[in-house]
This record gives structure tokens, C-alpha cells and sequence, in this order.
């Protein structure tokens, strides 16, 4: 543990905080004095972003400083009662009037700075009705001079205590907290230097007292780092976990069939299937377990890629499993995999829960045997009661259903005996759910990463469009036009997490009234994900089989579902997905010859740029970026489970550069010193922030 130190005295006893002030501060989780050094401005004001009074112009949003000369409360007609201060910043006076706050009366004095941000009014002079206030010195204090170029910080506060008098605690002790947050930098000097960020005292200086908002930003990143190099560290040890200390299977490249299958592919690779395939095979060749992540578009040629490393397993004497979400996705794959390997004599065989009993069991025992050379299946299926004769590798489709731990077991599992020695296969994990380098490598740090990020050539792509609801009339049309020329369609109502009963009503209602209405001569079918199973299964396999004309979905038609004949794709409420998950119905779609069409309905007018942003590009990584840059990295998928929601101080969305360091730091140290003998301290932070995930450490 680290040693007690005057930074974990209780807050009480810091100066100027006393008992009373300490049960107040208690409300901001502020316990001790470290807590108090690392209560941090939640933003900052400065001379950039401060109007002077006497140059505002109406209509605009401004925030002003003024000192309070005038105030009072008036009463009007109606009997609402509003405060009124006037405001002098020494270049002319403004009027800020609150409506029915007469109680700030006793909280703003006369002789207070105080802060204002609102819509600027003329009206017998400059009127502001605040939106926000803050006092940034009282009457006896000194005046906050924005002129000097002076950042004022504004702290979070809480009743009972203003953030005035929080910065005045903080100011008061800053520079005794500094020297004695000295002794507890913890990231690697090397570390630093690379990243080029600040030390921690500085850091913490800068981001208390900065001379201008990009400081307090370096600071930022100061902090920043240190939260992913952490969440690299339990990364890089799983990582070492699942390679290095694993006995693996050497499967060295060369063998007939894979030149077969080059020979007689009907395609030329793209530049991103040949550099995937490199990075794969020295994988694969060398003797330790491979942990890779395979990225790609819909699309984009994913399974081509894992059938290469299928046939190198094979051609070395092993079997090859892939394991696809649910059972249609599976028989997909089987099909398109037996039409690509054509006469190449490979043993595929597909294992599916809908198997008769008999069927099953002699496949099984084909499986168990070493004759079923490429298996595929459900993750189900797979991972639970098949015993391999001499799995060489295990390839998971779809992996955003899979959590970390699921994949550490099935890698272990999977384990094939051969006489006298326990080995590993390479675990190959495909997603076609673009995502940021950021967040993959925060999400996925402990695999490998291949991204393909081209798509093969000569696709069309899929026209897309946005309409206002008062022209949904006009799309219906368009997509009967399209089912009349023998096409079929989706339409697809959002259903977001929290508000499932209500959403799932509304689809239904919707639901019901085209088929009563709109579409009464068609077929026309509903799927969402509160069906039972077997029934999900039926609709989806009819609509496949071309027996239905329109399909209304909720968003379970995101996940892989392969139907050529459909070419359009119309998205209700459009503002309501996500950019990311919006690519993925689109993928939905223009997988066959016809020209194919996404419509998305939308009315917010704050949606709309948002939406355009989508129909001018079908790449799916540049949507993710776009959609992380807009919505945040809270809101993604995977945030919360991944940590990436615990983070204060990192913004995926800008930090890539520290992530790539903090990355390669890690799998550095932990190569070197894999139990962190050598730094007890970086141990203990993380037991700390981690708990259980850092268990790995223990075991050493
Ligand atoms: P993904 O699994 O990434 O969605 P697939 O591997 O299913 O994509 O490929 C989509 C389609 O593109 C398939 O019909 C496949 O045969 C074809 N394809 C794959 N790679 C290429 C390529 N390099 N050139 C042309 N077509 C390709
Ligand atoms: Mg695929």
C-alpha cells in the first residue's frame, strides 16, 4: 500500500475548511485534502470568451463581469416578483433581470463581481436575462481583472458552499498540496517524455491556476494518460495472458489449399484482405496463441480473409471453427464458404440447434473425430458441447455480443490435447461494427488489431436520403414501386434502451396500421426482439426466402442478416439512432446487383446535420468517428461495461495520440515485468481503481 501521507489528512483539518465546512464538502465527495487537490474546475472563463458591456449587441448570446452597483426586487402586475441587478464593468452598465427568483436578493450584495451568460435585450438600455450566474468575488475581495488575460476557473459547488469559496480553500493551500503531490507522480518519466505531457504537479497547477484555456488542457492530458495507460496495463497483461504464457500451435504458411483457393477466387484481394493477411499469418505462424481482432465494414471481405486462415489451419492437419451469433447467420456462412471452396475437397460442416437429434450426434462425432475439417456454428454450440479432435483455430463472427471474459474462456477452453501437451488455438474475432482506433484499442486493448478498410471494387453505393414526416406519404409509394418490381423492404422503428415498452408499442401500432392501410395488398411481416426465438427465426427466414414484401423491424435487423432482393431500407425517427447504428441497417441493404436505397425520416431540426453528415458518406469508420465526436464517448456502445464511462480526464475522441504511448508503454513493462515487481506503487493504483480486474496481477 502506498504509505499514509499528509495528503490523506481529513479534509477538516485543511486550512480554512474546518468541521462545519468539511460536512459541506463531504456532499462533493471531497474526504480528504488529496480529494480537495483533485476537485477540478468543471470549465473555465476567460478574457476570450468575456464581453465587455459597453460593446454588446442585441440579439447575441454573451457572457459579461460586472460589479453589482443597483438591485432590488419589483413586483408587476401579474404578481411575479423579479429580482433586477445592474451590472458596471467600467464600460457601461446592463440591467439582468430574473423572474420569479425574488430570493436572489439575499444572495447577490451590492459590491459582488458576479458573471453573467445570457441572450443580450434592448429595452430603455442593455437588458440580459441570465441563464446563469456566478459571483466571482465579493465585495471586499479582489476584482477578477479578465484584462490581464487572467483564466478564472469555476469549480463545482454545492449548497451551502460556493464555488467562490471553494477556490478560495484551494488557492489558499494549492502550493502545499503541489509540493506534496510531488512524491506521487507515478507514470514513467519515458512515458511522459513521449507523450510529451506535463509532470503531475505541474499538471495539477496548470489545470488549478492555468494561464490560458490550452494549459489547462495540457493538464488535462496529463490526467488523461495516466487513465489509459492504466486500463492498458490490465489490457497488456491479459494480452501476455492469452500469447505469451500459452503454449500455441505453430501453423507455418505454404500448404495446397490455400494456394488452391488463391488460384480459383473469382476476385482479385483488396490492398486491406492482403495486409490483413499478412499480419494474420505471422500470427498464425508463430508458436504462441493468436489474439487478433479482424474490423471491417459490411462488406468489405471479412470472410474471405478468415476462410484464408481456415485453410492454413487445415493445411497444417488442424480444424478450423466458425462461430456465428445465431443460426441463420451460420447457415449463411456455411453457404457462401462451400460455394468458394467448390471443388477444393474440404470437409465444412455446419452444426445447428435445429438439427435433428441423430443428425446432430453423427456430426458431433465427426467433429470429435478430426473428419469435420472447417466446423461452423453458434457461439452456443461451439463453446459448449463439442469436443475437437485437434482445433488449430477459432474464428468468432461478430464479436460485439462477447465480452472479454467470454473470449479469455472460449480461448482456454478451446484448448486442443494433443498427446502430453496442452495447446491453444489462435482466436480470430470479426466485427463489422466500425469503430474509432480510440475506442478500440480502449475496448480491445488486449487483442491485436487488424482494420480493413477498403472496400472491394465496383459495389454501387446505397443511395441515401433524408425526408420530413409530412413526406413519409411519398416514401411509401416509392417502396411499394419497389416491391412491385419484385424487391423487398425494411422499415425500422427505433427502440432505445429505457423506453422499450413505450417504443415497442409504438412500432406495433405502426406496424398495424400499414398493414391495415398503406400496405393492405402486400406481404407484410413484424420482427423485434421480444419475440420468442424460434419465432424471430421463422419471420426473418421468411423474408429471406422472399415471402414477404415489407418487413417492420425494430433494430434486431442490424445484426448480419444477408437478403440480396432487398433494396430498401427506410429508418423511422431516424434522430434517434445513433450515426454508427444507422450504418449498419443501411449494410442491410445493396447487397445484391439492384440498386439499392436507405430513407431516413426526421423532423428535429438539431438532427439535421448530423443526418447529413451520414448520407454524404457510406464509410463506416468515418461515421464512427463522427458520431463519437457528436454524441461522446459515454453514450457509445460498450462504454459502460469497458471502463470507457469511468473516465474523467480522457476524451477518445482527441486522444488517440496518448492512447498509441500509453499502449506500447504498457505492453512494454508488463513484458518485462509482467507481475509489476519492480513498481509495487503503479500495482497498488491500479488494485485501487480496478478491484477485481486487476486480479491478474496477484497471481503473477
Ligand atoms: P463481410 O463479411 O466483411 O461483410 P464478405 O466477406 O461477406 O464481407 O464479402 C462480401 C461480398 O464481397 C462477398 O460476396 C464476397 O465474395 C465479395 N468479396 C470479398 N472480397 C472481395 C474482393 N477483394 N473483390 C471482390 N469481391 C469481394
Ligand atoms: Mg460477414
Amino acid at each position: 500500500m502506498r504509505p499514509f501521507t499528509s495528503l490523506d489528512r481529513d479534509i477538516q483539518y485543511v486550512r480554512g475548511v474546518g468541521p462545519r465546512r468539511a460536512k459541506l464538502l463531504e456532499r462533493l465527495d471531497i474526504r480528504t485534502a488529496r480529494d480537495l487537490l483533485y476537485h477540478l474546475p468543471r470549465r473555465y472563463e476567460d478574457a476570450s470568451t468575456i464581453s465587455k458591456i459597453g460593446q454588446l449587441e442585441t440579439g447575441v448570446d454573451a457572457t459579461i463581469i460586472g460589479t453589482v452597483v443597483a438591485k432590488g426586487v419589483l413586483p408587476t402586475r401579474k404578481g411575479l416578483r423579479i429580482f433586477q441587478a445592474v451590472l458596471n464593468d467600467g464600460t457601461g452598465y446592463a440591467e439582468c433581470s430574473w423572474p420569479g427568483q425574488p430570493f436572489l436578493d439575499r444572495v447577490i450584495e451590492k459590491g459582488d463581481q458576479i458573471l453573467v451568460s445570457g441572450t443580450v435585450r434592448f429595452y430603455h438600455g442593455m437588458q440580459l436575462q441570465p441563464r446563469e450566474f456566478t459571483i466571482v468575488a465579493g465585495q471586499g475581495d479582489p476584482r477578477v481583472d479578465v484584462d490581464q488575460g487572467r483564466v478564472f476557473p469555476i469549480y463545482p459547488a454545492t449548497e451551502g458552499i460556493t464555488h467562490r469559496q471553494i477556490r478560495q480553500i484551494i488557492d489558499e493551500n494549492l502550493d502545499d498540496l503541489l509540493a506534496e503531490a510531488a512524491r506521487e507522480e507515478i507514470l514513467p518519466e519515458g512515458l511522459r517524455a513521449e507523450a510529451g505531457v506535463p509532470s503531475l504537479v505541474e499538471a495539477l497547477a496548470m489545470l488549478h491556476r492555468p494561464g490560458s484555456v490550452a494549459e489547462s488542457e495540457e493538464g488535462r492530458r496529463r490526467l488523461a494518460l495516466e487513465e489509459l495507460y492504466f486500463l492498458q496495463l490490465i489490457h497488456a497483461r491479459a494480452h501476455l495472458e492469452v500469447t505469451r504464457n500459452r503454449q500455441g500451435i505453430a501453423l507455418p504458411p505454404g500448404g495446397p489449399l490455400v494456394a488452391t483457393l488463391k488460384r480459383t477466387l473469382p476476385f482479385r484481394l483488396t490492398g486491406a484482405q492482403v495486409r490483413a493477411l499478412r499480419e494474420i499469418g505471422e500470427d498464425m505462424a508463430a508458436p504462441r496463441p493468436m489474439n487478433r481482432l479482424v474490423q471491417g465494414d459490411v462488406g468489405s471481405g471479412k470472410t474471405v480473409v478468415a476462410l484464408f486462415a481456415a485453410l492454413r489451419a487445415i493445411d497444417n492437419g488442424y480444424q478450423a471453427a466458425l462461430m456465428a451469433p445465431t443460426e441463420i447467420l451460420a447457415e449463411q456462412h456455411a453457404r457462401s464458404i462451400s460455394q468458394l471452396l467448390g471443388e477444393t475437397g474440404v470437409n465444412v460442416t455446419l452444426l445447428t440447434g435445429s438439427l435433428g437429434s441423430a443428425e446432430k450426434r453423427r456430426r458431433t462425432a465427426d467433429v470429435a473425430s478430426g473428419e469435420a475439417q472447417l466446423v461452423i456454428g453458434t457461439h452456443a454450440l461451439i463453446q459448449e458441447s463439442v469436443e475437437f479432435a485437434r482445433l488449430g483455430l477459432a474464428i468468432v463472427d461478430e464479436q460485439h455480443r462477447f465480452g472479454v471474459r467470454q473470449r479469455l474462456a472460449l480461448a482456454a477452453r478451446g484448448g486442443a490435447d494433443t498427446p502430453g501437451r496442452r495447446v491453444f488455438p489462435d482466436v480470430l474475432v470479426m466485427s463489422a461494427t466500425p469503430i474509432p482506433r480510440s475506442l478500440a484499442l480502449t475496448l480491445y486493448g488486449d487483442l491485436d488489431l487488424t482494420v480493413l478498410d477498403e472496400r472491394p471494387p465496383g459495389r454501387t453505393p446505397v443511395r441515401t436520403g433524408l425526408r420530413r414526416s409530412r413526406d413519409r406519404g411519398g416514401v411509401f409509394d416509392f417502396v411499394r414501386q419497389q416491391v412491385e418490381a419484385g424487391r423487398q423492404a425494411f422499415v425500422v422503428y427505433p427502440l432505445v434502451e429505457g423506453s422499450e415498452t413505450l417504443d415497442l408499442r409504438a412500432a406495433t401500432e405502426e406496424y398495424d396500421n400499414l398493414r391495415a392501410e398503406i400496405f393492405a395488398d402486400l406481404r407484410i411481416a413484424l420482427l423485434h426482439g421480444q419475440l420468442p426465438s424460434e419465432e424471430k427465426d421463422r419471420v426473418m427466414r421468411a423474408f429471406a426466402a422472399g415471402e414477404v414484401d415489407v418487413l417492420v423491424a425494430t433494430t434486431v435487423v442490424e445484426v448480419g442478416i444477408d437478403v440480396p432482393n432487398a433494396t430498401v431500407m427506410v429508418v423511422e425517427h431516424a434522430e434517434r439512432f445513433g450515426l454508427s447504428q444507422l450504418h449498419q441497417l443501411r449494410g442491410r441493404v445493396g447487397r445484391g446487383a439492384e440498386e439499392s436505397y436507405c430513407i431516413l425520416i426526421s423532423d428535429p431540426a438539431d438532427a439535421i446535420e448530423r443526418l447529413k453528415v451520414f448520407c454524404l458518406t457510406q464509410d463506416g469508420f468515418r461515421i464512427a468517428e463522427e458520431d463519437l465526436r457528436l454524441r461522446g464517448q459515454g453514450d457509445l456502445f460498450g462504454a459502460r461495461q469497458s471502463g470507457v464511462a469511468d473516465f474523467q480526464h480522457a476524451r477518445l475522441e482527441k486522444d488517440l495520440d496518448l492512447l498509441t504511448v500509453a499502449r506500447s508503454h504498457a505492453r512494454g513493462l508488463i513484458e518485462k515485468d509482467p507481475a509489476l515487481e519492480s513498481r509495487p506503487d503503479l500495482r497498488d493504483a491500479l488494485e485501487k481503481r480496478f478491484g477485481e480486474r486487476a486480479e491478474l496481477f496477484r497471481v503473477g
